[in-house]
This record gives C-alpha cells, sequence and structure tokens, in this order.
C-alpha cells in the first residue's frame, strides 16, 4: 500500500490554517512517526488520511486512486485510532469490541476480537466493564478496535497516551511487528515511543512537514549543533537545553545551538537533539 499525500492544505471553517502544502510518501511495510508538538497538525493530517476530513487544498493518493474515490475501498483496509475515541462505559470489553467488529462488517467476529485483545494484552479483563478500566487500559481498548480484522493500513493517533512505562514498551513492539507487513503510521509528540522502532519519521510544525526521512538522517542535521557542558544553564544560556545529568562533577547539561560557543564540548546529536533543533531552527 502506498500513499501520497499531494501539496495537501486544511484550513478549517474558522479560518485556521492547520496545514499548509504538506507533501509526503508512504509505502509499506513501515513504521511511520509523525512527530510534532501539540498544535502542529498531526491529527488533521490524519483524519485528512482517514477520509474523515476533506482538504481544502491538494490530494491524497492511495496505490494511485485519490482518496475521493477510493474513500469506502480504503475504509475496509484501515484500522484507526483516533485521539479522542469515545468507549461505550457500559460495555464490558469483548461487548464493545464485539460491536466494532459488526460495525466493520467483520464476521465471524469472534476469532477477530479475541485475535485483537490478545495483541493488546486485554484477555484477562473481557468481561470488565470499560467504565471501570485505568487511563492505559481504555487506551489499549482503542488500540485493539483498530486491529480488528487484521487491516493492511493501521493509523493511531498518539496511541501511547495514558500508557505506563511497560505498556508503552509493549506497544512498542506491537507496532514494530505489525510494521514488519503493513503501513503503521502512529503520532506522537515524544521521541522515546519512536526512536529505534520507526522506519520512517516526518516531523511537523504548524501545519508544515520540517523533515521526512529516516530516524539516522534526522539525527544527522543536527550534526555540529550539539554542545556538552558542566554546570547549571543560566537564563542567558545560548543553547537550548535538551537535557541535564546530575554527575559526580556537577550537572552536565546538553543542549542545541546554531553556533555552538566556547565553553561547550562538541557531541554527538541524538534523535532528540535533532528533534528540539528543528522545531528551533523551524520556527526562525
Ligand atoms: P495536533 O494533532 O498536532 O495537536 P491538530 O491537527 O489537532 O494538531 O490541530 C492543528 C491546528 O488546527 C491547531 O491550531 C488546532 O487548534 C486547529 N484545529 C484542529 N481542529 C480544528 C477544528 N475542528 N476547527 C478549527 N481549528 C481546528
Ligand atoms: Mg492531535
Amino acid at each position: 500500500m502506498n500513499i501520497q499525500i499531494q501539496s495537501v492544505s486544511m484550513t478549517y471553517p474558522g479560518g485556521k490554517a492547520a496545514l499548509r502544502e504538506v507533501s509526503l510518501s508512504l509505502g509499506s511495510p513501515c513504521l511511520i512517526g509523525l512527530l510534532g508538538p501539540n498544535g502542529a497538525g498531526k491529527s488533521t493530517l490524519m483524519k485528512l488520511m482517514t477520509a474523515a476530513l476533506l482538504p481544502t487544498g491538494g490530494e491524497i493518493r492511495i496505490d494511485g486512486q485519490p482518496l475521493s474515490k477510493a474513500e469506502k475501498a480504503l475504509k475496509q483496509r484501515l484500522g484507526y485510532l483516533p485521539q479522542s475515541f469515545g468507549l461505550y462505559d457500559e460495555l464490558r470489553v469483548y461487548q464493545f469490541l464485539d460491536y466494532m467488529a459488526a460495525l466493520k462488517g467483520i464476521s465471524p467476529a469472534r476469532a477477530a476480537v479475541e485475535r485483537a485483545m490478545e495483541a493488546v494484552n486485554l484477555s484477562d479483563l473481557r468481561k470488565k466493564k470499560i467504565r471501570t478500566l485505568s487511563g492505559g487500559q481504555r487506551q489499549r481498548v482503542g488500540i485493539a478496535q483498530a486491529l480488528l480484522g487484521d487491516p493492511e493500513l493501521l493509523i493511531f493517533d498518539e496511541p501511547t497516551v495514558g500508557l505506563d512505562p511497560e505498556e508503552r514498551i509493549r506497544m512498542r513492539n506491537l507496532f514494530a511487528s505489525l510494521a514488519r507487513e503493513k503501513l503503521v503510521i502512529l503520532s506522537t509528540h515524544i521521541i522515546d515511543d519512536v526512536q529505534s522502532v520507526c522506519g520512517q519519521l516526518a516531523v511537523i510544525n504548524r501545519g508544515k512537514i520540517l523533515f521526512s526521512g529516516s530516524p539516522e538522517a534526522l539525527t544527522a542535521r543536527a550534526r555540529g549543533h550539539v554542545g556538552v557542558w558542566l554546570g547549571e544553564p543560566g537564563e542567558d544560556c545560548p543553547l537550548t537545553v535538551t537535557s541535564q545529568t546530575h554527575t559526580a562533577d556537577g550537572v552536565l547539561c546538553r543542549g542545541v545551538a546554531g553556533e555552538l560557543p566556547g565553553f561547550v564540548r562538541p557531541a554527538e546529536p541524538a534523535l532528540e537533539d535533532a528533534y528540539i533543533w528543528m522545531m528551533q531552527e523551524g520556527s526562525v
């Protein structure tokens, strides 16, 4: 499966330009991370990809077909976790998934529901009412419904919100294994979610794609812009601090800047440095 996003713009009825001339090429199998701060346009882009919204400019093509013409076919190949996902609080986990399977026209539903619950480790909670679940458990129910019917395109909008560290790692592994065969797109503002698992990253800010490519290529963008130094960063620190570590010698700071000041020691960039650097660069 192949998704071509061609100069897509989205201006909401109130006049807010959420996306401006966004172009991206996505092809399976791959795990693609859409990375950007709140308000960047991630959810808008995902809604456009699922045909839940129509762009005000440009076009999206799925396997060469305009999405506007292939919408029905797409829905059968798609699993989608929206950012705000209403769950039916009074239903039990398996009842909810059964219901979602019916809406998707999956039959027999039973095996599909079992597989989806197993994938997100919900089988033991199957009889629990959704109302009684923790935030992370609810999020897993949301992920499970997207997996129903084994769709070849999976779009997860901030799937790791509310998950504890252990659940996060489990989800990350699940996404990576799904992406061996499918096109899996996830949005996040957390670098850890995409570090080491995504084959492709797209960085978005203020409705524009700032970068698209491999994590290594993104990291390389910050080369020469990352430095470390010992001491507390002051008010007038010329670098944007990306981390502070307490060591036996004092606080070891790490930061990014266009030009490194003399007091820092240049360092190899990490993905997080590159992301912060890109946000800073993109805003000038
Ligand atoms: P993200 O998912 O990256 O946080 P969104 O796509 O939700 O970003 O939002 C991008 C921009 O569009 C934000 O400025 C947001 O306030 C605005 N926006 C989102 N949805 C709507 C809407 N339905 N009507 C008007 N503006 C919206
Ligand atoms: Mg969002």
